[in-house]
């Protein structure tokens, strides 16, 4: 089954609301196992709706559309679906019901306006919304209707018209129609998540290249994060037992090839949570000296229930002064190296550890504009050094994008950073243990 998404709103098109829907939408078809290949946007305009509409019917499965649902003269969405496909449009005593209910507790008169909002095309399925007051629309296309769309009736494809209020279109979708379509998939759905860090989405792409272009029964579906990369492997089959059968193996095939990089197979699990597991597990003690991520580092680890045991203090150490006064570094490091380098955010990661009695130190250093940067050193350079029971690694990293971009980067690449360099000392100790047996 494929399913497109169409979102109705001017307001999308000139920038002034963010298309969440769209991407609540497009995360839902992935749960379900459904895929989809377009997103489109139009503005309020019954002919340039009509061109989306017919283009994504004749080749989708599904289309859902969201917005224009509601009382004003701009709300046109069910009038154009229903006059493209030629049905006509009946008053639904519930949904007028629902309405007049709505307005009679608040002790309001009900305008003309809002009896359109019970309007609904013949024969379609009513979505009921509990949220607001324009019910959903679910139709299926006759043999007839499809033919206008260049389909067959055997491929009959469904409209799903749902507001665009996103508190009302994702109660509907939870409650109602994700029910509905696992039915039309006729299939139950399983799907596992597996969370990379540390390797850019081409690279894990390039890995799992023969996975995720498949055309086997278990999807494999990369999505890209700050620093992280999600894998959805997703199977339907007629019993969940059988799609965890199916999915099992492909999640144990994707941690041999990608390695230490899986973080987790938790779909609940957060990077720094991982960190903070990790941490608690050696029991090691950790601190942050942050100089451009002003302390955001600090700020992720925090976010960690139980993460008291093992974070004491940490230091935002933004000028230099407070980079020698707090945690130690040498005047003259700063003058030959300047506050952006390598040794500096080493002595950093040195003295947050000294000072804190911390076994694990991250400390971060960088240029994250939009002032500041040189040839030499240009917006986005960062140096981030962990100091894991005196052993320090340093790196630098280039990061792109606007100063909020370079910092939440650097964020994740510390905490990547931090947990690589943690598994790197204990499998140093523990091949050391085996060559001393
Ligand atoms: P209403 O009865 O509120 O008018 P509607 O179904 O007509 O509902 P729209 O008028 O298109 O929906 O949008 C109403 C509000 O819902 C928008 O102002 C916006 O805040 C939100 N909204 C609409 N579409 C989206 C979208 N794609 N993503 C996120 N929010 C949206
Ligand atoms: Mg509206």
């Amino acid at each position: 089954m494929t399913a497109e998404t169409l979102c109705i709103g001017t307001e999308i098109l000139l920038g002034n609301i963010v298309n969440t829907n769209a991407a609540y939408l497009a995360a839902e078809y992935a749960k379900l196992g459904i895929s989809s290949y377009y997103q489109t946007v139009v503005g309020d305009n019954a002919e340039r709706i009509k061109e989306c509409v017919s283009t994504a019917l004749g080749r989708s499965d599904l289309l859902v559309i969201s917005g224009g649902l509601g009382p004003t003269q701009d709300d046109i969405t069910k009038e154009v679906v229903s006059e493209m496909l030629g049905r006509k449009m009946n008053i639904d005593e519930t949904s007028l019901k629902n309405i007049k209910l709505f307005f009679d507790r608040r002790g309001k008169k009900m305008s003309a306006n809002n009896k359109r909002q019970a309007m609904i095309p013949e024969g379609a399925r009513i979505i009921d919304n509990n949220n607001g007051l324009a019910p959903g629309v679910l139709i299926n296309l006759s043999g007839k209707e499809a033919a206008k769309f260049g389909k067959s009736a055997k491929d009959a494809p469904m409209i799903l018209m749902l507001p665009g209020p996103p508190a009302e279109l994702t109660a509907m979708w939870e409650s109602q129609v994700a029910g509905i379509l696992q039915k039309y998939t006729g299939q139950v759905i399983y799907s596992a998540m597996v969370k990379v860090c540390g390797r850019a989405e081409s690279e894990v792409a390039e890995i799992l290249d023969d996975l995720i272009s498949s055309k086997s029964e278990v999807t494999v579906a990369p999505y890209a994060k700050t620093g992280e990369v999600h894998l959805r492997i997703t199977a339907s089959a007629e019993d969940e037992k059988s799609a965890k059968k199916l999915v099992k193996p492909l999640v144990k095939e994707i941690k041999n090839r990608l390695g230490d990089s899986v973080y987790t197979t938790q779909e609940e699990t957060s990077l720094e949570q991982a960190v903070v597991e990790l941490l608690l597990a050696n029991e090691l003690t950790v601190t942050t000296a942050e100089s451009c991520t002003g302390g955001l580092i600090a700020g992720r680890l925090i976010n960690v229930p139980g993460v008291s045991e093992i974070f004491k203090s940490g230091y935002i150490t933004y000028s230099n002064k407070a980079k020698r006064k707090i945690i130690g570094v040498k005047r003259k490091s700063l003058e030959k190296y300047g506050a952006v380098s390598a040794q500096v955010v080493k002595e950093m990661a040195e003295g947050a550890a000294f000072y804190s009695k911390a076994d694990v130190a991250v400390a971060v250093s960088g240029i994250a504009g939009p002032d500041g940067g040189t040839p030499e050193k240009p917006v986005g350079l960062v140096y981030i050094a962990v100091n894991v029971c005196g052993q320090v690694t340093v790196k630098d990293y280039h990061f792109n994008g606007n100063r909020a971009k370079v910092r939440n980067s650097a964020v994740a690449s510390a905490l990547i950073l931090m947990r690589q360099c943690i598994l790197e000392y204990y499998s140093r100790l523990t091949f050391g243990d085996k060559v001393n047996e």
